[in-house]
Order: C-alpha cells, then structure tokens, then sequence
C-alpha cells in the first residue's frame, strides 16, 4: 500500500507532476495547447473531483473548470458547504483536445499516468468522476463493469487503489447539467449524498515525515 505522502512533499511531489506535463509529449494534444490544467485544489483533500478535458478558458488559464460548468460545479460545491480549495479538481486529460473533442482512447491512455500520479500523491478517499469520458477511465482503471451513467451516478462503489481502500462516486458532467433542469435536480441530490458520504470520513493520513 503507498502511504500519501506528508504535506511539503505532496506540494513538492505536485509540482513535479505539473512540470511532468509542461514537457509531455506522449500525445500529440501537447501541439495545440497553450497551457496544460493539471488541477488545483486541496492536496489533502478527500476527495478528487475528475472531469473529461480542458475546454477554451481553461487552456487559456491553465485552471481546471474556469467557465459554465465550473460556475455549476462551485455552486454544487457550496450547496454542501465545500469551497473548491476544499476539494481537488482535475480531468482525464490535461491538455485542451482540438475544437473541444472528447479524448481519443490512446490520448486517455497516454494521459492518464499524470492522473495517477496525482491520486497517488493526494490518496483521496473518494474520487468523483464526472460525466462518461471519466467514469469510462474508471471503470477500465478500477477493473469495473461499464454500466451506463443513468444507472451509476450517486451511487458509491468501493474499491482498492495503491494508496489504499477508495469511494467511487460517478456524477454527471456539470457541462450537461447546464441546459437541462432535471439534470441539475439529479446532480444537486448527487452532491447532497456525497456531502454526506464525505462528513463521515476522515481526512487521508499524512505519513510521518
Ligand atoms: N470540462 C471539463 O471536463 N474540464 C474542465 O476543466 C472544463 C470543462
């Protein structure tokens, strides 16, 4: 089992993952990109909230979640009394796919060892991947059946990842909600449960130093 690591480290071990992704060059997304969004947030956090990729504003700022959907998400955020320096926020993938397309398999795949890298530095209790492309790299990562997102949101799963026993939590993508009202409801009763998923847990463990 990987122990997270103790608080100066992590902030070390994530700035090594950031300058990781500034010379990364497993997949082409690297080309057309302004910035890489590795994510922000809490790095001791219990919980990581996943999303797809980084959209116009996002590559522009190098942030995870800056426009519509992000606004969403904050407010879900704050229904359960989080702040999103509470939480941590990143995507699948962290760089901006071309005219926002969903990421092809091999960019996941190239991807997503920046993301496991990050899981392992925070060892989050719960992750909350969010809409299809991020709940279809946890079902793959996690050894899970794929079952469709109107079936699995809200719902916890358990299951062992390097750092230790985990909570997952598939939500529908913020960015869907945006245009549909019934979405929203699902999604504000979604936050609803994970707020109370989350106060009965305890902070990750920090290892001693
Ligand atoms: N959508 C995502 O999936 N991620 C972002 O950072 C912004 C929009």
């Amino acid at each position: 089992m990987i122990r997270p690591l103790a608080e100066t480290s992590k902030k070390e071990a994530m700035q090594r993952t950031s300058d990781e992704a500034l010379n990364c060059r497993r997949c082409g997304l690297c080309d057309g990109r302004r910035n890489p969004v590795m994510g922000e947030g809490n790095p001791d956090a219990k919980v990581v909230f996943v999303g797809e990729a980084p959209g116009r504003r996002e590559d522009e700022t190098g942030r995870p979640f800056m426009g519509a959907a992000g606004q969403l998400l904050e407010r879900l955020l704050t229904s359960v009394g989080l702040r999103r320096e509470d939480v941590y926020i990143a995507n699948i993938v962290k760089c901006r796919p071309p005219n926002n397309r969903p990421p092809t398999p091999r960019e996941i795949e190239a991807c997503s060892q920046h993301l496991e890298r990050q899981l392992e530095i925070i060892g989050p209790r719960v992750i909350a991947p969010m809409g299809n492309t991020a709940i279809g790299w946890m079902t793959n990562r996690f050894g899970l059946k794929s079952v469709r997102i109107s079936v699995m949101h809200g719902h916890e799963i358990e299951a062992e990842a390097p750092w230790g026993r985990v909570v997952l939590f598939p939500l529908y993508h913020p960015a869907a909600a945006l245009y549909t009202k019934e979405l929203e409801k699902i999604m504000e009763k979604d936050f609803a449960a994970l707020g109370r998923l989350l106060d009965g847990i305890d902070e990750p463990t920090a290892a001693a130093p």
